[in-house]
């Protein structure tokens, strides 16, 4: 059953002035993306950093405002929700950043901290303290932490402080926006074991953002590839390594590096040249200054994402 479901969504900010008097260029962000996602599914959003997947997510919990674009929720529109309706939504979506410090207040205890979204929809006193104990198990952490500061754990627990409080107002969908990027490998790991046991035990939808394609295929179902503002492929998560066919979805594979050491060859096939400016994405198909298999059709006609295999959608002239 699908959860949620965003249609040609946009997302333009006004640039640097270019060189006529009184012109800004658009920031391109987000160009016309579609996707759907079911609930109790996770779809992984991956890209370079600048394509645009931080500023979907923001969207998807409106914490900004889209250009243009719908976007629905069990079938019903919310891009227009305001008061009482907003408010609403604010229980039912949450996020989770990044930095898992910025995102805590240094002043208020880690109880304090969790209950802040309970209390703002009004639950009492005993009944907050009660859920943040659980909480605070459910997340891995000690029922007595709720009385320390959040400088006294490390950055993987205060990580799992976020995670608390993201589920405080036991929410469908939580968008994970590189939630474990700023953390070692190994107390990564341990995040996301966490948030895929997390999944599954309260039935959550995730759209989780990462720019490490090893940790989205890891934890999600699906897998949408997003580059310079559009998605350029959705397959199923099983099929990535095998079936990935856009040259930017291989490239980013390609530049996974090997688990093991001994295999690790130094070379980084990475995707050559830069990513171009958003305020003036290329002609034709956007990734063609970068693609190896880029042919004249390519520098003038967009691609459409359009469906190869079953769940496998690519926006590709060829491969
Ligand atoms: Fe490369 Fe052309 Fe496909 Fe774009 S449409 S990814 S340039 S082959």
């Amino acid at each position: 059953m699908t959860l949620l479901e965003v249609r040609e969504l946009v997302k333009h900010y006004a640039g640097k002035r270019g060189i006529f008097a009184g012109h800004r260029e658009k920031v391109r962000a987000v160009d016309g993306v579609t996707f759907a996602l079911a609930r109790g599914e996770t779809l992984g959003l991956v890209g370079e950093s600048g394509c645009g997947k931080s500023t979907l997510g923001r969207l998807v919990v409106r914490l900004e405002e889209p250009t243009a674009g719908k976007i629905l929720l069990a079938g019903e529109e919310i891009t227009g929700w305001t008061g009482r309706k907003l408010r609403e939504l604010r229980r039912r979506f949450q996020i989770i950043f990044q930095d898992s410090s910025s995102s805590l207040n240094p002043r208020r205890t880690v109880g304090a901290i969790i209950e802040e979204p309970l209390a703002n929809f009004g639950v009492a006193k005993r009944e907050r303290q009660e859920r943040v104990a659980e909480l605070l198990t459910l997340v891995g952490l000690e029922p007595g932490d709720a009385w320390k500061y959040p400088h006294e754990f490390s950055g993987g627990q205060r990580q799992r402080i976020n995670i608390a409080r993201a589920l405080a107002l036991q929410p469908e969908l939580v968008v994970c926006d590189e939630p474990v990027s700023s953390l070692d490998v190994s107390i990564r790991a341990q995040i996301l074991n966490l948030l895929r046991g997390l999944k599954r035990r309260l039935n959550l939808s995730y759209l989780f953002i990462s720019h490490d394609l090893a940790a989205v295929n890891y934890l999600a179902d699906r897998v949408a590839v997003m580059y310079l503002g559009k998605i350029v492929e959705i397959l199923p998560a099983e099929g990535l390594v095998s079936q990935a066919r856009h040259p930017y979805s291989r490239a980013l594979l390609r530049a996974v590096p090997e688990p093991d050491p001994r295999q690790r060859t130094g070379r980084k096939p990475v995707v050559r040249g830069e990513t171009p400016d958003p305020a003036r994405p290329p002609a034709g198909c956007r990734f063609h200054p970068r693609c190896p298999e880029a042919r004249d059709v390519c520098r003038q006609d967009e691609p459409v994402l359009k469906e190869v295999g079953e769940g496998h959608l690519l926006r590709c002239h060829f491969s």
